[in-house]
């Protein structure tokens, strides 16, 4: 057995990274300035958006994006089962009724072709998950959203990276929203970015961002500034510091070797587990796609077995293997049980993933020989435990 822990993700911070904080901290500009602009600038050129809105989270994100749309008391948002919890309790927050359709079985993301039928004349929107960083099918979403005019927001916390057809996800004619928590494909800390071309919504959400104010405090407080300000509307705290982004400006260039680097460790789990009955792998989508692999998630198949999924989960824990749970499925949640219940057989992929579903140790930073230890341990908890 390995002689110590191995987490299920940590994130890469190098030199450059530190010394870009260091130099923050030293400058005396250490909340929104000059380095968010760098950061928001890159990333809005990586992933190819004419507008970029740094934020402080991928969730604050949501709740911009959904207040900008004017969601209202009534209003059904569709969406996956299989997704954090922001992306809905966002949803809910803003008024709205979430309306969760189910995943496909292999890719886990939302299956386009169960859209339809829950599209009402109160539906406004759609929110697809790209669920561990693969697209979902993004075309035929497109034309249903046309059909019906629906705004498609992209939760695209897990897609940093990611393509489509050829096409970077944030470069679609939609809203995307990433995240930069430590365990997303690139952190800032806490973060998120909002990406659009649509202009008028990105001016909103960056009112709406800083208290409403016309100005941001780093231009005010330049020497070519003004201190006086206008509030245009009331507004929220949700600005990207440059602290976060002296990160990001450094993470960003190591993004796609990342990937790559995440992608040969999630085929080489592939073709270890291959064959073993006691797991369902996750499979790639049959359209042309860049997979950015934030997540490698098995699914246990507990029927063969004599223990379930968090008991196969605290066992890899004996052997030194971390493990993450994403995700138990939105509706298997207390609050949603007891305030918006849906039964299994409404949502039947999804609840069976939830049950099964857990993720193995996937960061760039893990050796083969890590990767070599996870695969021993996965093997000999379901020798163990084989029904
Ligand atoms: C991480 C995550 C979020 C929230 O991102 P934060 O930046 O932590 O707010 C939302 N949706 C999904 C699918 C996520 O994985």
């Amino acid at each position: 057995m390995r002689a110590t822990f191995l987490p299920f993700s940590t994130p890469t911070i190098e030199e450059p990274e530190i010394n870009e904080v260091v130099d923050s901290l030293r400058s005396g500009w250490i909340t929104t300035g000059p380095k968010v602009k760098r950061f928001e600038e890159a990333f809005r050129t990586y992933v190819g958006a004419p507008y970029a809105i740094p934020l402080t989270s991928a969730t604050a994100g949501l709740h911009l994006t959904l207040l900008a749309l004017k969601i209202r008391e009534g209003d059904e948002i569709i969406t996956t089962p299989m997704t954090f919890a922001s992306t809905v309790s966002m949803i809910i927050l803003c008024g709205g009724t979430p309306v969760l359709v189910d995943i496909e079985a292999g890719t886990l993301n939302i299956d386009v072709a169960k859209i339809r039928e829950k599209i009402t004349p109160r539906t406004r929107a759609i929110i697809p998950v790209h669920f561990a960083g693969q697209s979902c099918d993004m075309d035929p979403l497109f034309t249903l959203a046309r059909e019906f005019n629906l705004t498609v927001i992209e939760d695209a916390a897990h897609a940093a990276g990611t393509e489509y057809k050829g096409k970077r996800i944030g470069s679609l004619p939609s809203i995307s929203i990433f995240s930069f928590h430590p365990n997303k494909n690139i952190t800032t800390g806490e973060g998120g970015m909002v990406c659009t071309a649509d202009e008028n919504l990105a001016e909103e959400i960056s009112l709406m961002k800083f208290h409403g104010m016309s100005r941001e405090a780093w231009k005010r407080f330049a020497a070519s500034g003004t201190p006086n300000y206008d509030i245009l509307m009331p507004g929220f705290k949700y600005n990207m510091m440059d602290i976060q982004a002296a990160i990001g400006i450094h993470q960003l260039p190591k993004l796609d070797g990342f990937i790559d680097r995440r992608r040969d460790i999630a085929e080489y789990y592939n073709s270890e587990f291959e064959g073993v009955a006691e797991l369902a792998l996750p499979q790639y989508a049959p359209y042309q796609q860049r997979h950015a692999w934030h997540l490698y998630t098995p699914l246990v198949r507990i029927e063969r077995l004599t223990i379930d999924r968090d008991r196969f989960m605290e066992e890899l824990k004996k052997h030194n293997i971390g493990s993450g749970l994403h995700y138990k499925a939105i509706h298997h949640h207390a609050w949603y049980r007891e305030h918006m219940p849906v039964p299994d057989s409404v949502l039947p992929n999804a609840s069976y993933a939830s049950e099964r579903i857990l993720s193995l140790p996937l960061f760039p930073k893990m050796t083969m020989d890590d990767a070599r230890d996870v695969v021993e341990a996965v093997k000999t908890v379901i020798q163990q435990h084989r029904r």
